[in-house]
């Protein structure tokens, strides 16, 4: 499928070439089509067939080209999903077929994406393959909400933690009481349905519960909502105002930072609610 189009070459040498038969392996990014890599984009364009996550947008997926086939693999978080070895043949056999394939994944293939699993198959039945990362929901998701996922008067460290395993439960091996403990920010990816347990869990274990916490659903895309909240409240909060999956939940004091870095409020002329939401006092300039 290869055409021309119309990207400036790379500072050296060419966009590479997605040759028939290998599968290149893409994070699409958390929702705004604009947040795709230009990788990903030239991917895209040259894809014999594309098989996407559920979490890609409808708008990211009018990029592929149009006599492309396009196979939808989306599981929704939590399920069994006794398919994922299904996907991960699935593409060996296309690559096996000689096409050129395009496996696109929301955010970045290796972050709570079983991305490494599929590469992992590719491996072992010697399809060759090319990674290629996206922006993960739990960092530019929380960006378009106006939260930096590192401040440096909150925190030195981030922990990224999902809130489910494969069977849909909170998973066995996660120690909340460490996480809580050493954890200054901690992003929780698919933590809706346990949200009442991990807040319980993480107060528990010395976490105050009127620590900030942010909830952002549809993250990136037109939809997105932020519910700003504490740990003390979050699981009334979140049923009071309907937030719904897919949603990265930040815990941690990054999240006033939004008092003043809520950029698209700001664009739409509305005033900052705070000039220095940490109460440094200190100009953002001085040392
Ligand atoms: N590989 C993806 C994560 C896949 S796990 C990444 O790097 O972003 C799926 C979870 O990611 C969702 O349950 C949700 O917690 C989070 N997520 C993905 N996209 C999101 C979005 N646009 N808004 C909010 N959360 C999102």
């Amino acid at each position: 499928m290869t055409e021309s189009y119309d990207l400036p070459p790379l500072a050296k040498g060419n966009w590479p070439t997605l040759e028939k038969g290998w599968v290149w392996l893409c994070g699409a990014g958390p929702g705004d089509a604009g947040l795709l890599t230009l990788h990903a984009l030239n991917a895209l364009r040259q894809a014999d067939v594309v098989v996407f996550d559920a979490l890609v947008q409808q708008s990211i997926m009018d990029w592929v080209h149009p006599d492309a086939e396009v196979i939808y693999a989306g599981k929704r978080g939590g399920k069994p999903s006794a398919k994922q070895r299904d996907i991960s043949l699935r593409l060996v056999d296309l690559a096996r077929e000689g096409k050129r394939v395009l496996r696109l994944k929301g955010g970045d293939p290796f972050v709570f994406g079983r991305g490494g699993e599929e590469a992992q198959t590719l491996v072992q039945h010697g399809v060759p393959f090319r990674i290629i990362p996206g922006i993960s929901a739990g960092i530019g998701g929380l960006a378009y909400a106006g939260i930096p996922v590192t401040h440096r008067d909150v925190n030195q460290s981030v922990t990224f933690v999902t809130g489910h395993d494969q069977s849909g439960e909170t998973p066995s091996s996660l120690d909340w009481g460490a996480i809580a403990k050493g954890s200054q920010v901690i992003v929780i990816y698919m933590g809706m349905k346990h949200i009442a347990r991990i807040a319980s869990d993480l107060m528990g274990a010395g976490r105050g519960a009127d620590e900030p916490v942010a909830v952002v659903a549809e993250a990136t895309t037109e939809n997105q909502r932020v519910l700003e909240t504490t740990l003390g409240t979050v699981v009334d909060d979140v049923a009071k105002h309907g937030m719904q999956p897919p949603c990265i939940i930040c815990v941690g004091r990054s999240v006033l930072m939004r008092q003043a870095l809520d950029w698209q409020a700001l664009a739409e002329g509305k005033e900052p609610r705070h000039l220095d939401p940490l109460g440094r006092g200190r100009p953002a300039e001085s040392a």
